[in-house]
């Protein structure tokens, strides 16, 4: 069975919100094991939707809708799916009955056009929706089977795991799935970790393996279809180990797992804890630090890069990580200062067994290089307490 997504609303073409609903949609029709060929977007207008749909259909079995299912003029999902379909519109008084429940339990006043979500084509399967007003639709058609939901995010994603992905699954007797896992790699770019496994990347069926970085990591995607998630596991498993392998030391965490979570564990293993002298990255370690609460993270200094006493970095970074450790009677520090003469920034961790200290090719203010100044320091200090990869240049 192959599937398209339309993506329905007016100010998803005037880029006034983010798709997060496809992002979504596709997300689960993937772990799903249902094949998606094609994502359409189109504004609230009669004759585009209805095109869209006509085209929809042409190609796929199961065409899914987000969007247009409300009160008001514009909301004109419903009318477009009878008339491609070529049936009337019914009325259904329970869903009516329903619409005046939800109102009545909130004060709002019910208006005219709100009996218009109390109709769907002839024939069509309603569908509950308990988070809104808007119900959905299943339309089975000979053509193809039309499947509407409701834009608001929070409403879609409950009728779509609750009642769309179950209805498909048993309708078209789908028993596989697509798991993945991801590897998270730290300083080490893109191309150097596609270097290393690009042989993996071209070559493998399944798992596929594939590659996507952002600023602060790159991840590698191991994905398997399989009828179920251990027997996708069990894929996944020798080509996870292959991928350690061809980057020893240099896989930070699986799936969610965060770099500032990962250093966490790490020093709550060995019982220490951790203050942050920053200069040039602005208490941008700290930051995230707290933000993902790691419970070692005792607190920081941030020091203006401008009054800091002119002297070598690497001293001074040694200087204010121990004042920082002192002053906040921390196991371990980190001192962070930058070296705008050199174009580096030298990073220097205290920690009960001596002291590291590390360069980082880059310095400066700006956001990119403050986040990049904060993922070094903090690989680092994760490769250093697994006993790996502090070796290996960033
Ligand atoms: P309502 O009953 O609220 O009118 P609806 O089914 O008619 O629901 P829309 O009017 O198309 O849906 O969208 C309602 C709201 O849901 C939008 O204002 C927007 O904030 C959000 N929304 C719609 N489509 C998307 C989408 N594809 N991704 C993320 N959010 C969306
Ligand atoms: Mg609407």
């Amino acid at each position: 069975m192959n599937a398209e997504i339309m993506m329905i609303g007016t100010e998803l073409l005037l880029g006034q919100i983010d798709d997060t609903n496809a992002t979504y949609m596709a997300q689960e029709l993937a772990a799903n094991g249902i094949n998606l060929y094609q994502k359409t977007t189109v504004g609230d207008n009669h004759a585009r939707i209805c095109d869209a749909l006509n085209a929809a259909l042409e190609r796929c079995e199961v065409v899914l809708c987000s969007g247009g299912l409300g009160p008001t003029e514009d909301d004109i999902t419903r009318e477009c799916v009878a008339e491609v379909l070529g049936r009337p519109m019914d009325y259904h008084p329970d869903v009516f009955a329903h619409i005046e429940r939800l109102f009545a339990t909130h004060g709002f006043t019910l208006t005219e056009n709100n009996k218009k979500q109390a109709t769907a084509p002839e024939g069509a399967t309603i569908v509950p929706n308990p988070n809104g007003t808007a119900p959905g639709l299943i339309v089975e058609d000979p053509r193809g089977t039309i499947i509407c939901m409701p834009g608001v995010p929070h409403e879609l994603k409950a009728m779509l795991s609750d009642t769309i992905i179950p209805y498909l699954r048993e309708r078209f007797g789908l028993g596989g799935l697509i798991h993945y896992r991801v590897l998270k790699v730290c300083g080490f770019g893109e191309s150097r970790v596609d270097a290393a496994i690009g042989d993996l990347i071209n070559g493998l069926d399944n798992p596929t393996v594939g590659v996507l970085a952002n600023p602060a990591f790159v991840r590698i995607r191991i994905a398997a279809k399989a009828n179920s998630i251990e027997e996708a596991d069990a894929l996944i498993d020798p080509v996870d180990a292959q991928v350690r392998d061809r980057l020893p030391g240099l896989i930070m965490g699986v799936d969610d797992d965060t770099l500032e979570g990962v250093v966490d564990g790490l020093l709550a293993k060995r019982g220490w804890t951790l203050s942050v002298a920053e200069t040039q990255s602005g208490g941008i370690i700290a930051q995230r630090l707290v933000a993902h609460r790691a419970r070692q993270f005792l607190g920081g200094i941030v020091t203006a890069p401008d009054r800091l006493e002119p002297g070598d970095p690497g001293a001074l970074a040694l200087e204010m990580a121990r004042k920082a450790m002192v002053g906040l009677s921390a196991t371990c520090s980190l001192g962070v200062v930058g070296d705008p003469v050199q174009g580096r920034t030298v990073v220097a961790f205290v920690h009960p067994e001596g002291t590291e200290r590390w360069e980082f090719g880059r310095t400066g203010r700006d956001e990119r290089v403050q986040l990049r100044t904060c993922v070094f320091a903090l690989e680092y200090v994760r490769r250093f307490l697994t006993g790996k990869g502090t070796n290996i240049s960033i």
